[in-house]
């Protein structure tokens, strides 16, 4: 039995921030095609398969690559950044195998979104705040569905993660605004998050796009947004509210 061809999250960029599974199919590949404009090449030191960088192929290219080696028996890994299901561009991928009759397993990474929020140290989902977040990005030469527009979104006032817009701040900035979030929202800017050159700018939505500007940020930077990262003094959740309880714990009745 052939295995599977494995789609892969290779995490935000730190090279400890991979799932053991993910480090394991790395190290037993026979062939890594790799996303390599973002995923850090330290992943890759020491393994034995053959490498290829998908940065420059076509579609096409990195099938052709792929389903080769899938036939001729060989264990092959799609690498991707963060985790695949956001912004990964898999499902033409995994389509296209199951039409020559490859089967494919995803295996989960963290997400970039998840590592800028570490780097902030911040709750996206903050009680009595907002209990939502949204994983979106501007639209540029790949288009948003305009019900989808950050101008709409921003309605809702949940946390954003923001992906592959930094370039665009200021437009993202004048939508969100115009769509309903105060000025003195909170906002962030984390560029490449967990990598050591990691950077970080922090302050208010009508200002932010400014001070990203002022660092020089032009890509691989995660843009957050929303009540949820300001500081101020947090609602008490209710998870460790000593009257609530849940499957783990009985309420305390005094
Ligand atoms: N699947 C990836 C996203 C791929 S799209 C994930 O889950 O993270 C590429 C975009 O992700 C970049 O434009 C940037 O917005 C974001 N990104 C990727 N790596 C990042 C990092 N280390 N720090 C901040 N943003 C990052």
């Amino acid at each position: 039995m052939k295995h599977p061809l494995i789609f892969l999250g290779a995490g935000p960029g730190d090279p400890e921030l991979i799932t053991l599974k993910g480090r394991r199919l790395l190290d037993e590949a026979d062939l890594i095609v790799y996303a390599g404009s973002l995923v850090n090449p330290a992943l890759l030191q020491g393994v034995q398969a053959e490498i290829h960088d998908s940065a420059a192929m076509t579609l096409d290219e990195v099938l052709t690559v792929l389903i080769t080696a899938w036939q001729a028996g060989k264990k092959v890994v799609r690498l991707h950044t963060g985790d695949p299901s956001l912004y990964g561009a898999i499902r033409e991928q995994i389509q296209r195998l199951a039409q020559e009759g490859i089967p494919c397993e995803v295996v989960p990474g963290v997400s970039s979104a998840f590592a800028a929020a570490a780097a902030l140290q911040v709750e996206l989902t903050v009680p009595e705040l907002t209990q939502t977040v949204i994983f979106t990005r501007i639209g540029g030469r790949t288009p948003v569905p305009e019900q989808e527009s950050l101008r709409n979104l921003a309605a809702i006032r949940a946390s954003l993660c923001i992906f592959l817009s930094v370039s665009m701040i200021e437009q993202v900035v004048a939508e969100l605004l115009s769509g309903g979030y105060p000025e003195d929202t909170a906002a962030a800017v984390v560029e490449k998050a967990s990598w050591p050159e990691q950077r970080i700018v922090r302050g208010k939505l009508a200002e932010i796009a400014q001070q990203v500007r002022e660092a020089d940020i032009r890509k691989t930077a995660m843009i957050l947004v929303g009540a949820a990262l300001a500081d101020t003094p947090a609602a008490a959740s209710k998870l460790y509210d000593a009257g609530f309880s849940h499957g783990c714990r009985e309420a305390c009745v005094r």
